[in-house]
């Protein structure tokens, strides 16, 4: 990347990188060109840009960005956080071997055992944070190491350097699923990860009024085999969705300071109140994977998950009855969102599976918002106590 911003400091990168103003009118913010193709001085003699699946100028500002964000040196945009996921599949073959995270997003699971299975990979699902359950877990055949960090929705922590030496040691890829951390949080391509993937609908976009995802990375040989897969494949997303993303991300540094404050003040809150039985937030001395959590990121994260005393029918009654927080699927936007995974964002692993994971059908998870902290733990309280 010849890019002006490259060095410069995570915020400076954030407003400007990947986006000098529009060369033709000085516009400073990156237009939505809404072309598909583009005119040709002579044949193959362009700008850069021959047809819009293949190259597109509001998306390259985005995967400039992206790159300069997570420290990489390239990035690829996708039409979502799982189409991100899916080209990284593709670059493997059938007969190959994913070792995956067991606490992982459902839909990546989903993708896994229900899409990928069928063409041939085989995976094998532990706890990423358990050293020794990795590498016993990885065959001859092994291939790629998939893990999630903070964890979805129980919000443990995976040494990422330490997983990088093993994954190195036996000549495979880590991915890194960055989407709870984000790049302001936490680096992984810095600690050794080979790919970083997102689904920037969540904290990149950070306004819910977006689907998309990407993959960054610092090695040309893996950037050339996605590149090649996202031409091939066409699940690329369109000029205005890339157009979101980068005035997400902008602000991203911002944002998460204010999510990560208020998760801390409703988790210390949640923690201390009589009718919760269990707090899960890696910003909480009694986490236990703390250290970890502190040696790894700059803040512990927005998302809190936590369960009721009274189990799943008080549960499902308290997440219907707040008021700030949207019962809603996803997480990441300036509001806070409050849901159920077992009924929701993980209905799609089987309950043996989420139970092993810890994942109760009690839990609820919290996407906590920018907005102000005494209204966010106001609005549990009078949940909490109306659910009882
Ligand atoms: C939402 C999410 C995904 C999937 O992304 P989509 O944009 O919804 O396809 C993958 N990983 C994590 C951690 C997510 O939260």
């Amino acid at each position: 990347m010849t890019e002006p911003f490259e060095k410069a400091r995570f915020a400076t990168k954030a407003v400007h990188a990947g986006q000098p103003p529009d060369p033709t009118t000085g516009a400073i913010m990156t237009p939505v060109y809404l072309t598909s193709t583009y005119v040709q001085e002579a044949p193959d003699v362009h700008k850069g840009f021959d047809y819009a699946r293949t190259n597109h100028p509001t998306r390259l500002a985005l995967e400039r960005n992206l790159a300069a964000l997570e420290d990489g040196s390239w990035g690829l945009c996708f039409g979502s956080g799982s189409a991100a996921a899916h080209a990284v599949m593709t670059m493997l073959s059938s007969g190959d071997h994913v070792v995956s995270c067991n606490d992982l997003y459902g839909g990546t699971y989903r993708l896994f055992t229900k899409v990928m299975e069928r063409f041939g990979l085989t995976f094998s699902f532990v706890s990423a944070y358990d050293l020794g359950a990795v590498e016993k877990a990885i065959t001859p055949k092994t291939k790629l190491l998939w893990v999630e960090t903070p964890s979805n929705p129980m919000l443990l922590i995976s040494d990422i350097k330490e997983l990088a030496k093993l994954a190195k040691a036996k000549g495979i890829l880590l991915a890194v699923d960055n989407t709870f951390a984000t790049p302001y949080l936490q680096q992984p391509l810095a600690m050794g990860a080979d790919l970083v993937v997102h689904s920037t609908t969540k904290y990149m976009g950070g306004h819910s009024d977006v689907v998309g995802g990407a993959i960054v990375g610092r090695d040309k040989g893996l950037f050339d085999k996605l590149k090649f897969i996202q031409n091939a494949v066409g699940a690329v997303p369109g000029p205005l969705d890339c157009f979101l993303v980068l005035r997400g991300t902008k602000t991203l540094a911002l944002r998460m300071e204010k999510h990560c404050a208020n998760a801390l003040k409703v988790a210390k809150h949640l923690l201390e109140h009589p009718e919760i039985a269990l707090v899960h937030y890696p910003g909480l001395p009694i986490h236990k994977h703390y250290g970890l959590a502190k040696a790894q990121m700059r803040l512990a994260g927005g998302i809190i998950s936590f369960e009721l005393k009274g189990g799943l029918e008080r549960a499902k009654r308290m997440a219907g009855l707040t008021k700030v927080f949207s019962l809603a699927e996803s997480l990441g936007g300036v509001e806070s969102l409050i849901g159920h995974p077992a009924t929701m964002t993980h209905a799609s692993i089987p309950r043996e599976e989420r139970l092993k994971a810890g994942l109760t059908d009690g839990l609820l998870r919290l996407s906590v918002g920018i907005e102000d902290a005494e209204d966010l733990v106001a609005d549990l309280d009078q949940a909490i106590q109306k659910s009882l």
